[in-house]
């Protein structure tokens, strides 16, 4: 059998502090035969600068791949947001402009070293690209809905649509999960959880908006006024005052669950903490990007990670970002938290998605048996690495 030896100036394992002067030798499928230090050069090697594992973008909406530069990143919050993209949403993309759209999005993600996505889904378009990938994806099969007389068929809609993606994909690559506390009865969240397969991961969106806030504290603020405008009925919606509703989500969910609350961007330390105390397998999703563009802020990072928090990171979609890239977002979070060090970035952008997804045994580290993918970050010294605007990465070919 061929194999390949990659010999890194700087080489980020995840299975301990970076190594310099590594060699790895693969196999023709990418998988790691064994790993050493300072090695004698060969001719055959392929030598980089710096490497890390294959990324795992925790998430993603590929569907919403044709909105890219249709909204204006102007900040005014989400129930803005919201409203363009009904807006668009009225409006008929044909099948395959859409499919052109994610393909390209999905060609970028593999050229960049991603090698796992979690990606939500609210429709079957997105089905012909992902089995055309050569990237793993989890669907999210995503439901919402106010109304709790209807919470039965949605979650039954949710539920056909997520055979549809098994049925292609294979069994256990989709599971149907809640968009957000605000636009999911209580009724219909009871039902998604009481329905949900435990092994399976679940994401919801989370306090990503201070309009987020008003309408779940008390329904008030520009979500309830968007509502009353677009004739939603919201009556069954019960606020959750001064509730961090995250806890109140963790009560429903079993011990074995895996839950990822995505975005973060409002929430304090201290509620935080709670639910990290209370729940073992919690994963908190950075997606600065799209944090940028609807609101303007981003989250407390370091108070997060102070707290206990085992972050991930996505790039969110098109609709509220101009790339789907990694390592902008990587770039975007220690321009603004330049404490946080370099190490650890890579590591909620490779190990801990790669753990969220359950797919731990093949992702996520540089350690013999596991499969990760290589990515080579162009332009980062190694003797300083940091994430900065001129760093690229691109996939390392083992052909
Ligand atoms: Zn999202």
């Amino acid at each position: 059998m061929k194999t390949h030896r990659i010999v890194a100036d700087l080489l980020f394992t995840n299975e301990g502090p970076p190594l310099r002067g590594a060699a790895v030798d693969v196999d023709e499928n990418g998988m790691v035969l064994a790993i050493s230090g300072e090695a004698t050069p060969g001719v055959n090697d392929l030598r980089v600068t710096v490497a890390s594992p294959g990324f795992v973008n925790a998430h993603c909406h590929l569907e919403l791949s044709h909105l890219k530069g249709r909204i204006a990143d102007d900040a005014r919050g989400m129930a803005h947001f919201i409203a363009n993209m009904m807006a668009f949403r009225q409006v008929h993309i044909p099948q395959a402009a859409n499919e052109s759209c994610m393909t390209e999005a999905d060609g970028f993600m593999w050229q960049e070293g991603v090698v796992a996505v979690g990606d939500v889904s609210n429709t079957r378009a997105s089905l012909p690209v992902k089995s055309a990938s050569l990237i793993r994806y989890h669907t999210f099969v995503e439901v919402m809905g106010l109304s709790a007389e209807h919470a039965a068929a949605i979650l039954n809609a949710g539920v056909e649509l997520c055979k549809e993606f098994e049925a292609v994909l294979g069994p256990g690559r989709a599971s149907v999960t809640p968009h957000a506390v605000y636009s999911v009865s209580r009724e219909l969240m009871k039902r998604i959880f009481s329905d949900h397969p435990g092994h399976l991961p679940l994401s919801i969106h989370m306090q990503e908006s201070s309009d987020e806030l008003d309408y779940c504290r008390n329904k008030s603020g520009p979500l309830a006024d968007l509502f009353k405008r677009n004739k939603v009925s919201d009556s069954d919606f019960l606020p959750y005052g001064n509730e961090y509703p995250l806890l109140s989500l963790l009560k429903a969910l079993p011990p074995s669950g895996r839950l990822q609350a995505v975005h973060n961007t409002f929430t304090t330390v201290d509620q935080l903490k709670k639910a990290v105390d209370s729940f073992r397998a919690l994963f908190f999703c950075m997606c600065p990007s799209a944090n940028m563009f609807i609101t303007g802020r981003l989250p407390d990072v370091p108070g997060l990670v102070s707290a206990g928090a085992r972050l991930t990171v996505g790039t969110d979609s098109l609709a509220s970002n101009d790339r789907l890239s990694m390592v902008k977002e990587l770039t975007l979070l220690q321009e603004h938290f330049s404490s946080v060090p370099t190490e650890s970035l890579v590591r909620w952008a490779t190990l801990h998605g790669a753990q969220f997804l359950g797919l731990e045994s093949e992702f996520g580290s540089v350690k013999p048996g596991k499969t990760p993918g290589f990515v080579v970050l162009e332009n980062m010294n190694p003797d300083n690495p940091r994430f900065h605007p001129e760093v690229r990465a691109k996939r390392i070919s083992l052909n």
